[in-house]
């Protein structure tokens, strides 16, 4: 199936590796052309060096913080002197895991700026340069936790339901433009984030990090985490032409995790 993206350009938010750099990975297998941001100044360049390498692309590597609005405002200057760019893909870091009783101030105000705002800073500016060509595509990585919130994952879980009622809000308003919006919620997928959550649960209850992915594993129907890969290439069709008549919903990839329906 020929998905329509060549010639295209995507803007991959958190993109040096995990979720964001699979999803870049799996448009630039595609004939994408790429933007990514992360943080990291070495970290982008080096993602973008491989995807270049890998699949003969056009890939611009930017330095982004996505919880700093003086970033973001840059990160938009900066695509534009790129040129168009016809799918956003918004994704960042999770948050620190907290309690809702024990959250801090700051950490809500930095969660509502990395995820809340960035999505919607990012999402008003690339839905205007979409209107004009009539072609367009805003994706956002949210977590499964927007329909079944996860314990210690205040923030997270607070944010991606705000995310939610914002794209559902705006796919209405952009719908006759052609411009899709989406969110993908990922259940659990193998990245250094599931590491770093686990290895933190692992030090709370004495046991390892093994012991905590292999619960975590059993706990999936699918008796495995996912790859990657197996949320990229599903975003990577909702990026396309194909997915044309798809607005506006919210899909798990998560083998089985969510019990509701
Ligand atoms: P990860 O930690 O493996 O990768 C995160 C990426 O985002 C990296 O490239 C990192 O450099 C970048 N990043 C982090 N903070 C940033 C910031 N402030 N500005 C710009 N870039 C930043 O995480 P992941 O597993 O790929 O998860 C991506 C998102 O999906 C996170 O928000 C995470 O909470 C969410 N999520 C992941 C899972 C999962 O199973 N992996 C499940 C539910 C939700």
């Amino acid at each position: 199936m020929d998905l329509g993206l060549k010639s295209k350009r995507a803007l991959v938010c958190g993109a040096s590796k995990g979720l964001g750099f699979a999803v870049a990975k799996s448009l630039a297998a595609e004939g994408c052309n790429l933007i990514i941001c992360s943080r990291s100044a070495d970290d982008i360049q080096r993602a973008a060096s491989t995807l270049k390498a890998e699949y003969g692309v056009h890939v611009e590597g930017l330095t982004c913080d996505l919880s700093d609005a003086k970033d973001r405002e840059a990160l938009i200057q900066e695509s534009k002197m790129i040129g168009h760019v016809d799918i956003l893909v918004n994704n960042a870091g999770g948050p620190t895991p907290s309690s809702a009783s024990s959250t801090s101030a700051e950490e809500w105000t930095k969660g509502f700026s990395q995820l809340f705002l960035s999505t919607v800073q990012l999402s008003q500016h690339f839905m205007r340069e979409m209107q004009s060509s009539k072609f367009g595509r805003i994706l956002t990585i949210t977590s499964i936790s927007v329909v079944e919130p996860i314990e210690n994952l205040a923030v997270s879980t607070a944010m991606r339901a705000a995310i939610t009622g914002f794209h559902k809000t705006l796919a209405t308003e952009v719908a006759s433009s052609d411009i899709t919006v989406n969110t993908v919620m990922p259940g659990i997928i193998h990245t250094d984030r599931i590491d770093f959550l686990r290895g933190e649960k692992a030090k709370k209850l004495g046991t390892t990090l093994e012991i905590e992915l292999k619960k975590t594993a059993v706990a999936v129907p699918m008796q495995r985490m996912g790859r990657p890969e197996e949320l990229a290439d599903f975003v990577c069709f909702l990026a396309s032409e194909k997915a044309s008549y798809i607005t506006g919903q919210n899909f798990c990839v998560d083998g089985g995790l969510r019990r509701s329906w």
